[in-house]
């Protein structure tokens, strides 16, 4: 079955973000949806592009209208899907992926139960402390902050229909992608 919906979550520094490149770069066809956050761009990011940039103002409006589809906060920011391009693309027929949390993967079980929920897990908890402080784009706090919260996330893998282990991207990205069971990639006109 082609399930449209499709949510990677996984902890902070297990590489999801390099997983999604690799399958956005294999499957142009699949729509990766842009979050809002409260949090600062760091180097690089782009607002509308990487996130959508919203003061905590903004972001409180936006759950007080109904418009996400799912938020949580996260490491002191909040984070969360818009609903609405999310919903058009569902109903254009495009396959659409959401890169979040646990919390949130949790919240899209419940309004979607047909979405597929895969976990992204680090080939061991003492890779992923390594990858998440050697990542050097936060201070110290931070690292400790998301170290926490990877220890939660870590515990919530079996309320997931598909585990996949980051141990290579490649084949990491091969298994998402086979248990999205996508259709083939259309030719175009
Ligand atoms: P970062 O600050 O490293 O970009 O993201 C921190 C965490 O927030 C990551 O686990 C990321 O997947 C998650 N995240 C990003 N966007 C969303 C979202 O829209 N909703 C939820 N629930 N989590 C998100």
């Amino acid at each position: 079955m082609t399930r449209r919906l499709t949510v990677l979550a996984g902890p902070s520094g297990v590489g999801k973000g390099t997983v999604v490149k690799a399958l956005l770069a294999r499957r142009p066809d699949v729509w990766l949806s842009v979050s809002a956050t409260t949090r600062k761009p760091r180097e690089g990011e782009l607002d509308g592009v990487h996130y959508l940039f919203w003061t905590p103002e903004e972001f409180d409006a936006a759950v007080a209208r109904g418009q996400m589809l799912e938020w949580a906060e996260f490491a002191g920011n909040r984070y969360g899907t818009p609903r609405e391009p999310v919903e058009e693309r569902l109903a254009a027929g495009v396959p659409v992926l959401l890169e979040i949390e646990v919390q949130g993967a949790r919240q899209v079980r419940v309004s979607s139960p047909d979405a597929l929920l895969v976990f992204l897990a680090p080939p061991s908890w003492e890779e992923l402390a390594r990858r998440l402080a050697g990542r050097g784009t936060e201070d110290l706090e931070v690292v400790e902050r998301r170290l926490a919260a990877a220890r939660a996330e870590l515990a919530a893998e079996s309320e997931f229909d598909v585990t996949v282990v980051n141990d290579e991207v490649e084949l990491a990205c091969a298994a998402l992608l086979d248990s999205m069971s996508l259709d083939p990639p259309s030719k175009g006109p």
